[in-house]
């Protein structure tokens, strides 16, 4: 087991990730922006190190003050979280050129699955369903104009290089594809440097169903189940449970199999979520991503199981301490993200927030790493905690999550806990009908 593990990011994941190293009695160091010196994580580490200002590129992206950090402190280990370095190949490359260990999966895996291209290819030789679409990247007008035709309209075409939902356009006709391939390959290349853009059949209401899988690095693979994430905005998840509603028992333990086969023949190694959307029945790939996600709450809920302490094990060598029958699912989850925006028009609303009052009881659990007179810098994401509530099956989670959401206190700032106040009350978010577009739509209707 690892003595020192270094934490390589901020804030709730942080802080998350602090909690499971204490839990396994390993030391922890965490590294923090000049704008970071007052936050939870930091008051609650063994050690801490300013790695630089507040500009993310010159303190959490930086490479070489992480790895100093690594060296100073004499950290065995470092754990990345989500989001800066979590999917960066050369980070996990020079970790382990100076014997310090990722705690996550190879560079190789993570350079595969970062190229859209090559992650779908991969896929579909390991078996997984993906979107039919173009088998590579398409450059010439009339290549397109005759994959397009093949698949029938909608397509969209996608960056290669893209991530955070940029970089796609939608055609619904040839006239549109023409245009929509000139603007997407430019897009492309000037914001990733990369204009490789490839096309896919446009699904027009699927839902956003991932499952959760994790490789022991060693030929094993398991999954813990789905996660449905598809009350979006801007492509970014708002709310996620875990069962999907819209799934049966049958459809979760064939993807579900399907998933942990792929890791295991892949020798992957470490959490992962493999990305689908779901439409009609059927499972399309969309991308895999190799790090621990903002939604694994729910997933531990249902299963009861530490992912982060899976994480640690892994990565350690110590294999996962779960064959795939001691997987059971219990009850229902929910997870709202709790931003620092306006509630309607979602623009970011830093400062301090005086009063912070976390609701309690029976199934609820709230990671964040705030407090009252915490003043939340306006350089990085502005998620400053998640409320993730468990029930026995979907209704009861429903109920304990009004109230909670009733308790919550948050002043100071603006934060998005009303629009969540409402969601919980509309029939179709009780139903569990709701498709990737619901929530754009319900937003445009409120204006
Ligand atoms: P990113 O890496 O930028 O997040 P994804 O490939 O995961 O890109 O796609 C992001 C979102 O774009 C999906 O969750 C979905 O809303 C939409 N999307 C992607 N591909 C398709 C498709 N073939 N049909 C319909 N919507 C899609």
């Amino acid at each position: 087991m690892f003595q020192k593990i270094l934490i390589a990011n901020r804030g709730e994941i942080a802080l998350r990730v602090l909690r499971a190293c204490k839990e396994l009695g390993i030391q922890t160091v965490v590294v923090h922006s000049t704008a970071d010196a007052d936050a939870m994580h930091v008051r609650l580490a063994d050690e801490s190190v300013c790695i630089g200002p507040p500009p993310s590129r010159d303190s959490y992206l930086n490479i070489h003050q992480i790895v100093a950090a690594c060296e100073i402190t004499g950290a065995d280990a470092v754990h990345p979280g989500y989001g800066f370095l979590s999917e960066n190949a050369k980070f996990a490359d020079i970790l382990a050129a100076h014997n310090i260990t990722f705690i996550g999966p190879s560079g190789d895996h993570i350079r595969i699955m970062g190229d859209k291209i090559e992650a779908k290819r991969t896929a579909k030789r390991l078996g997984i369903p993906v979107v039919p679409g173009s088998d590579g990247a398409v450059t010439e007008e009339k290549e397109a104009k005759r994959i397009a035709a093949e698949i029938g309209y909608p397509v969209i075409i996608k960056a290669s290089a893209g991530g955070g939902g940029r970089g796609m356009k939608v055609a619904r006709s040839e006239a549109d594809l023409v245009v929509a391939l000139q603007t997407a390959r430019s897009e492309a290349g000037a914001a990733f440097g990369d204009d490789a853009v490839y096309i896919e059949k446009y699904l027009e209401k699927p839902r956003h169903i991932e499952v959760q899988v994790f490789g022991d690095g060693a030929g094993r693979g398991v999954h813990f189940g789905e996660r449905d994430c598809s009350l979006q905005r801007r492509h970014q998840k708002v709310w996620e449970e875990a069962p999907s509603p819209a799934l049966n028992a049958e459809e979760r333990a064939h993807i579900g199999g399907v998933c942990a086969k792929a890791i295991a023949d892949l020798g992957y190694s470490g959490a992962g979520t493999i990305e689908f959307l779901y439409e009609n029945g059927e499972f399309y790939f969309i991308e895999m991503n190799t790090r621990l996600q903002v939604e694994h709450p729910v997933t531990e809920a249902i299963t009861g199981i530490d992912l982060v302490h899976e994480q640690i094990r892994v990565a350690s060598g110590g294999g996962l301490s779960v064959r795939q029958e001691d997987i059971k699912f219990n009850g229902h989850a929910i997870e709202c993200r709790i931003n620092a925006e306006d509630p309607r028009t979602f623009t970011p609303s830093p400062g301090t927030i005086t009063h912070f009052h976390t609701p309690g009881g029976l199934g609820i659990r709230v990671d964040s790493g705030v407090y009252s007179g915490y003043k939340i810098p306006p350089y990085y994401d502005s998620l400053i905690g998640k409320l993730i509530v468990h029930g026995r099956n979907r209704v009861e989670c429903m109920m304990r999550l009004r109230r909670a959401l009733d308790e919550f206190v948050v002043d100071g700032i603006k934060t998005t806990l009303p629009l969540f106040r409402d969601l919980v009350g509309n029939a179709d978010i009780a139903n569990g009908e709701y498709d990737i577009h619901w929530l754009e739509k319900y937003l445009a209707k409120e204006d």
